[in-house]
Formats: structure tokens, sequence, C-alpha cells
């Protein structure tokens, strides 16, 4: 998808670098020798970044608002409008040009600053877990709103993380007249792996040289090479039958749920001869309305994982297969939309390295005896290990060109894998979380808006900043990248899942998000009134106990 680096980019690039690091040198040192000049650039270099590094610091209140007011939203995939008003607000205020409604997605939204090369684009989702709401700073389990979704994934630390450290670059770039331009965007349904792949339809990383991704964990960490993870197609299967009396005339009507049935039965079948590295799970997504209408239209919703892309189309063939063997046993008829997608990742490994170097020079957060407590009482509670919050950053980088398929053992998925396949793209995991406990769980709402997840995402801001300066400053860190990137699409390219006729998920999670929203409005942050969220909530955190 993606054309080699053309001759007139590298041209260009390397008209920016030599622009860039002038300007750069210009301003250390009288001309000298390359050695003097090399050196006058590398203490320029250091200087710049302790000026980022102290920047974020200094945006640490910000970063804390912005972590708050996304969890306080609790809004699911592709319904991300009151995150889309706020981001979007907060970015056109900081001189960005706001373009809403991306990839006809209406909660989707780009913001760019800047001009000329390198261009480099910020991303990290924004969609919450269904039924996760939970209290944020207490260890124990009440939700805020019984059956309301919620940030039970973290989804509301990440876009603070890139936004903080592209303001803090920015505000470099105009001083020191450095050309680039910094392009900010969202992941949209995450959860649903819904929105990526679209976005690579429309062209959004066309021009884009570095794709730099955050993402919440409870670690410090960066990959490069071969995720171990799945990729995957997300199907949904809607049977059409007859309705008829449920006892009056059941023999008139033709059962659209009947076939859904079927179907996983011969699924459940099936799976214990498919490769291990599968992962397949569904959900009635329309089970009819009631016993005493033979239902009429029947829906189920499939997720097929696999390890590569000729592995998830061959379980695609199968679910089909038992899709119209399904509708040949009951006489009904069958369609399928796809509704996610997702490649296997693949993240590279200069800009991985460049990442890790980061990482090592930031480190973990500063935890305070009160995080590490809360940490331990939430791991008790939940009955995993009681390690407290994790204060060592990653040691070692991984990496793998190719891991070979026997070692691999499947897992989720993430649906920056279709954009590592048309840019060069790493991915941050920045530690906004506690270690243990299941995921996409309520539990995985309880630091989110708490000093852990304010820390984690400085912290995470503080990488993200020094990678995205190294990539604006040094041209021959984006030839590498690319380099890099051509090589490993040498043999392995890429062609979406997606139909032509596919088109975005934008009904899902529409009628959780109308029924929760007036309660979750009650509940909005008011930044201009609390320090904190939890200020706001009453929460003494770290509070263990429930209070009278
Ligand atoms: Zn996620």
């Amino acid at each position: 998808m993606r054309s080699m680096l053309s001759l007139s980019t590298v041209a260009r690039i390397v008209a920016a670098a030599v622009i860039a690091l002038g300007a750069v040198v210009a301003d250390a040192a009288e001309p000298g020798t390359g050695a003097e000049s090399q050196s006058a650039a590398d203490d320029r270099l250091a200087q710049l970044r302790a000026e980022v590094l102290q920047d974020v610091d200094d945006r640490r209140d910000f970063i804390q608002r912005m972590v708050d007011s996304q969890f306080s939203f609790g809004e699911l995939g592709f319904q991300e409008f009151e995150t889309q008003r706020y981001l979007t607000g907060i970015l056109e205020r900081e001189g960005f040009e706001i373009e809403l409604g991306t990839a006809g997605m209406p909660s989707g939204w780009l913001a760019r600053w800047g001009s000329g090369r390198p261009v480099i684009a910020l991303g990290s989702d924004v969609d919450g877990i269904p039924k996760s709401s939970q209290v944020p700073g207490v260890a124990y389990r009440q939700p805020q709103i019984e059956g309301a979704p919620s940030h039970g994934e973290g989804h509301n630390s990440g876009q603070a993380v890139n936004i903080a450290a592209a303001l803090a670059v920015k505000e470099i770039m105009e001083r020191e007249g450095i050309p680039g331009t910094l392009l900010i965007w969202p992941g949209i349904a995450e959860e649903q792996l819904g929105g990526k792949a679209y976005f690579v339809r429309a062209g959004v990383f066309d021009d884009v040289d570095i794709v730099l991704y955050s993402h919440v964990s409870s670690a410090m960490t960066t990959a490069w090479g071969d995720s171990r993870g799945n990729g995957m197609v997300s199907v949904e299967y809607t049977f059409a039958g007859e309705s008829a009396h449920g006892a009056g005339d059941p023999w008139n009507g033709r059962s659209a749920l009947d076939a859904v049935e079927l179907m996983n039965i011969g699924w459940n079948f099936r799976r214990e001869h498919l490769r291990i590295q599968q992962r397949s799970h569904y959900v009635i997504s329309d089970g009819g309305d009631q016993p005493n209408v033979v239902p009429s239209t029947a829906s189920v919703w499939y997720f097929f994982r696999e390890s590569d892309y000729d592995n998830i189309m061959r379980m695609w063939r199968i679910g089909d297969a038992m899709a119209e063997g399904a509708a040949k046993m009951t006489d009904t008829t069958v369609t399928s939309r796809v509704l996610g997608a997702a490649w296997p990742q693949h993240h590279n490994r200069v800009i991985a390295e460049t990442m890790f170097t980061h990482i090592q020079r930031v480190g973990m957060p500063d935890w305070s005896e009160d995080d590490q407590r809360f940490a331990r009482a939430v791991q008790k509670m939940l009955g995993v290990e009681e390690q407290g919050l994790l204060t060592r950053a990653q040691e070692d980088l991984d990496g793998a060109e190719r891991i070979p398929d026997n070692e691999r053992r499947g897992g989720g998925s993430d649906d920056i894998g279709d954009i590592s396949w048309v840019v060069p793209t790493a991915t941050l995991r920045f530690p906004s979380n506690i270690p243990g406990g299941p995921g996409h769980n309520w539990n995985k709402s309880i630091a989110m808006a708490t000093p852990i997840a304010h820390k984690g995402a400085t912290a995470g801001a503080k990488v993200q900043a020094l990678t995205l300066l190294d990539f604006v400053l040094r041209p021959e860190l984006v030839q590498q990248a690319q380099a890099y990137f051509e090589n490993q699409t040498q043999d392995r390219q890429y062609t979406t899942f997606l139909r032509p006729q596919d088109e975005p998920a934008i009904w899902l999670n529409r009628d959780i998000m109308e029924r929760f929203k007036p309660q979750l409005e009650e509940l909005y942050y008011d930044e201009t009134r609390y320090d904190t969220y939890l200020e706001q909530l009453g929460i003494e955190y770290p509070q263990f106990e429930p209070q009278d």
C-alpha cells in the first residue's frame, strides 16, 4: 500500500536535516571542525532534551486534568463524542487544525500542526469497556453507575501522553524554526478493532513518515518486530427466516435463531481441530424478541483471531461455510458484515530502539508509599500477587524479525497492526495501571483517575516527547526507520481485511451510551471547580474501606 520512499522525499528529508541541525548548532557554537560541531550538536541536543523533560514536568496538572476528564466521560467505541469535543478543543486552542468525522466515523478526528517533513503522527485509543463502571481510588468493588461503561482498560490516559509530548516539542520547533508536521489522531473503537483499518483506507497515513503510538500498561516498555499476539477479523452473521406463532403454528416459521445456535454448535465442534494459535469467540447480538414469536432475524458476532493473514482468511472462510451450512439446515438465508479488523503487528526496530533509550533515561515514576499501599490493597482484593507497582523500567529491548509459528500461542489483537504495515510505527507502553487482575474488567478502572495514572502518563509523556524530539531533529533516524520498513514489507505486504462494501460500524454502542449518558453527565469532571476528579468525588486517596 505504501510506495517506496521516493528520491525527492529523501532529498527533502536531507534538506530538512541540514536546516534543523544547522539551526540547532548555529545557536550553540561558531563553525569549527567536524568533531567540534558534532559535539556542539550533541550538547545542544542534550540541552533541548533537558528542556523538554522540564516542560512535560510542568504540564503535570494539565496531564492530570486530561486523564481525569476522559475517565469521567466513560465513552464506548464509535461514541467518543465528549472525548472528541474535549481533546480537539484543547488542540485547537494550541493552534492545531482540526478535522472532524475522519474516515466516515462521526467521533473520529485529526489534529494537524506545522508544515513540511517529517510528518509524525501520534496516536492513542480513546474508548472504554462496557459494564466496567467503578469508583476510582478505592480498593473495593463499587460501581459509579451500575452496569455503565467506564475505562476498564485505561484508554483515558494515552492522549494525555501524546498531547503533552507534542506541545512540549512544538514549543521548541516554533522557537527554533524547525520544520515538521505533528498529527494527533485517536484510536476510535479500538475495543471493537473498529477504526484503524478505516483510517488507513481513508489515506490518513499516506503522507506520514513515523507513527508513535502509546498504550496504557503497568510497565514501561516498547518492542520491535512481530508481536506475539494475533491479528483478527470481526464478522457479524445475520440470518433471515420467517416469523410465526411459537405455539399456534410453529411449522409455518423458519427460525433465524436456530441457525445462529447451529452455527455456534458447529463452530464449537470444529474448534478442536483448529490450530492452537487461534482464538475465536462470539456473542449473539440479536437473539430474537420474545419466545412466542419465531425469530425472523438473528445475528451472531464472531472474532476470528490467528497469527497471520493467510490463517485469518482461512478461519473466516470456515466461518462463512459454517454459516451457510446453518442456513441450509434451517431454510434461512445469511448475510455477513465486517465490524472490525486488525493485522498482526510488526513494530519498527529503529523507532523502538530510539524509544527504549528514552525509557531508560526517564525510568519509572516516583511512586509514593500511598500509591504502593493502594496497589497492594487492590491486588489483595483481587487475590493476585501483592507485588505493588513496578519500580523498574524495561531493562532489555525485545524484538524478533520473525517469531517461528510453533513458538506462537496466540492472544489478543490491536488494530495498530494495520498502521504498522503502512508506516514505520512503534508503541510506547506506559505505567498508568496496577499489575495483576483480569483485563477488560472493572478492576482496571480503579487506578485510572488516581495519582498512579497521572504519574504514569507524565512519565510516558516524557519518553514520547524525547522520542518525538529525536525524530524531528535527526532526519537520519527517519531515513533509517524507513529503510527498516522497506525491508519489513519486501515479502509481506498489507492487504486490508475490509471489503469494498464494508463501512465503519458506527451504530455500535449507540443505545448503551444513550441509556447511560444522563447519569454519566452528572459525574463529568469539572476541572474549573476541583483540583482532581477524586476531590470532586470526595474520595480520600487511598481509600481502603467504604466510608459512611
Ligand atoms: Zn487497548
